[in-house]
């Protein structure tokens, strides 16, 4: 059975996605830890991080280093990222993703369309 990021990956599912190429792609997490928490995915299906090969780690690092660039710049009051890889038990989806989650020295009032589209920008 296809797991909800490969759903998403052929169209048949739903996404808030920021950021797209030939390899990765980079979509709003449906259920934020906190405001404009993202997800950086790759299109090909990857169980897990265990899975991968360096080529597909390295484009998904430079997009996350990219991504977590631009989240410093124009989420407001954010003051860092946590980037994240889950694996075995912790891991709920069985298709690699990154997560990237922002902290804030204050409380933020920001929507995950809102931060969709500042990310887009
Ligand atoms: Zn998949």
């Amino acid at each position: 059975m296809k797991d909800v990021f490969c759903k998403i990956i052929d169209g048949e599912l739903e996404s808030k996605k920021f950021y797209e190429d030939e390899f990765v792609l980079g979509i709003m997490d449906a259920n934020p830890d906190s405001p404009g928490h993202a997800l950086i995915i790759p299109k090909n299906h990857f169980e897990d991080i265990m899975k991968m090969d360096m080529e597909m780690l390295a484009r998904i690092y430079k997009v996350s280093k990219k991504i977590a660039t631009k989240m410093m710049e124009v989420y407001p009051n954010i003051d860092g990222v946590i980037q994240v890889v889950n694996y075995g038990k912790p891991q709920i989806i069985k298709h690699y993703h990154m997560h990237l989650i922002p902290t804030y020295e204050k409380e933020v009032n920001l929507s995950q369309d809102e931060a969709c589209e500042l990310l887009k920008k």
